[in-house]
């Protein structure tokens, strides 16, 4: 297939090239490290990637048999975007692609410690995640401001390449073995300022702002409407949105104002941040820079914004897992 036949209605991709072609016989793929939008994704070994001289542990992430028009279209749109982005401490790092055949290869920058959704969740079997600054194990809320602040920015660094993520949300961030956050998952990421989107996909309506969920509307201020909703997962060590309602009550909620409530635990300072993200006139929600610097304010002063000591169990203890229950 000829990346050049691969175009969206709009012809945005027209200038899908593959200058970071990489020789498939110079990836050694080990084990699988999950299920994508298009298929698995490979822990592997790449010999002389990005100029380095040795091998280099990647993540592969492959297209299998172009299944479906749809996850075709998303691995070139993955790809177009990838291209585009440039490196950042806080983004996964795409380091080539193998597309001359199939199956089709994107090769990652390897992130070890999974996704923030697991780390989160995996904490709270933890039962001695304390405040503490430093020294635990147990997630702090240091460590929990430090995630968001992550976050915010990875996505102020894409925002400032007018890219769009679309799927922002704990389970697309990956988490290093330093515990560095890295926006990850591109697969519904477009480029361009605004994007109406037009094609049925599945929707993550919990993480939907309103002029998405009504008017299939995305900027910018869409993914902050998002980086609020994955705030209010850190807080609460990864549990689903909007706790106790269905899909379909989440979007009426929305539509008519309703948002949800301050975490007992959580700081009035960071609910204000969570509610200047959930603004129902996107304009008026913060931009990316602005939640970066917040952060960055509070990461300067020593109190604890997260309270996880008095964390109420039963109210979030709601974990979905089921595929149909994802977003
Ligand atoms: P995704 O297609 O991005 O949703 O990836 C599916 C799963 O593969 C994720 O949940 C991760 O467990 C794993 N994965 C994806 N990308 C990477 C990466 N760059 N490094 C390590 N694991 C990854």
């Amino acid at each position: 297939m000829e990346l050049d036949n691969v175009l969206t209605s709009d012809g945005a991709y027209e200038d899908v090239k593959a200058p970071s072609e990489f020789p498939r016989n110079q990836l050694d793929i080990k084990e699988e490290l999950g299920q994508g939008e298009f298929g698995s994704v490979y822990k592997a070994e790449a010999w002389k990637i990005s100029g380095t001289s040795g091998t280099t542990v990647v993540a592969v992430k492959e297209l299998k048999g172009m299944s479906t028009a749809a996850a075709s279209t998303a691995f070139f749109r993955e790809l177009a975007v990838l291209k585009l982005l440039g490196t950042h401490p806080n983004v996964v790092s795409f380091l080539g692609c193998c597309t001359d055949t199939e199956p089709f290869y994107l090769v990652l920058e390897y992130v070890s410690g999974g996704s923030l959704q697991s780390t989160l969740r995996t904490s709270r079997t933890q039962q001695t995640y304390g405040n503490l600054h430093g020294g635990s194990k147990s997630l702090s809320s240091r460590d929990l401001t430090r995630f968001a602040w992550d976050v915010a920015k990875g996505m102020a660094f894409l925002s400032s390449k007018k890219i769009l993520h679309r799927d922002l949300a704990t389970r697309n961030v990956l988490v290093s073995a330093d515990r560095t956050c890295k926006v990850s998952d591109f697969g519904f990421s477009r480029e361009g300022d605004e994007y109406e989107r037009t094609a049925k996909t599945r929707l993550p309506v919990r993480w939907m702002a309103p002029e998405s969920l009504f008017h299939r509307k995305y900027t910018t201020k869409t993914d902050v409407w998002a980086f609020g909703v994955l705030l209010w997962e850190i807080v609460t060590l990864g549990a689903t949105p909007y706790p106790g309602m269905s899909k379909r009550e989440v979007m009426d909620g929305v539509h008519q104002g309703y948002r949800m409530d301050k975490p007992k635990h959580c700081d009035q300072k960071f609910y204000t941040l969570m509610l200047s993200c959930w603004n129902a006139d996107p304009a008026r929600r913060l931009e990316f820079r602005k939640i970066r610097r917040t952060l960055e304010s509070l990461m300067e002063t020593e109190h604890d914004y997260i309270n996880l000591a008095s964390l109420d169990e039963n109210t979030y203890q709601s974990l979905q897992t089921a595929t149909d229950e994802k977003y």
